[in-house]
């Protein structure tokens, strides 16, 4: 019967069981409350109304690291909070993403000649994910960063064995 075809195209989707998980992921991340200099001001501009990190599900920063899946290192590191930022890390459970936000966190910033006290770059300390640049860069340029970071939710094989990233549809609706 062709009319029970065609409604099934409109009102059924199907998918595997790994690409409905990140979906789900990717559209709950849970940023920790953690911010280290002038970037953490953007940061917080960005989880406000006017651009409103919740329309992508990521609006529920949490308070511990231990509820947390997202890190966004949001300023100047410096030497003596390196461990500190370490050992949040190591207190959020896997899988888990780290944003490196601003110049500073990036790669040192203005402080990368003289600072003696600011680490030249957050990737010396925990493995950063999508890097975005700025002094401080806009709320829609860390915008932009976490969609970065859905995209590799979205690609992640979740299934035993596998090695290969999904394929991803690009924005203009493309495969890679
Ligand atoms: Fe401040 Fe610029 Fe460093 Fe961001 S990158 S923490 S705005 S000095």
């Amino acid at each position: 019967m062709p009319w029970i075809d065609e409604r099934f195209e409109e009102n059924v989707v199907v998918t595997t069981l790994e690409q409905g998980m990140n979906w789900a992921r990717q559209s709950s991340i849970w940023p920790m409350t953690f911010g280290l200099a002038c970037c953490a001001i953007e940061m917080m501009a960005a989880g406000a109304s006017r651009f409103d990190l919740d329309r992508f599900g990521a609006g529920a920063f949490r308070a511990t690291p231990r509820q947390a899946d997202l890190m966004i290192v949001a300023g100047t590191v410096t030497h003596k909070m390196a461990s500190r930022v370490r050992r949040l890390y190591e207190q959020m459970p896997d899988p888990k993403y780290v944003i490196a936000m601003g110049a500073c966190t990036v790669g040192g910033g203005p402080y990368f000649k003289y600072g003696y006290h600011v680490v030249k770059g957050v990737d010396l300390v925990v493995p950063v994910d999508v890097y975005v640049p700025g002094c401080p860069p806009r709320p829609e340029a860390l915008l932009e960063g976490l969609m970065r970071v859905q995209d590799k939710i979205k690609a992640k094989r979740i299934a035993k064995g596998a090695i290969d990233e999904l394929p991803v549809p690009h924005h203009s609706g493309q495969v890679a």
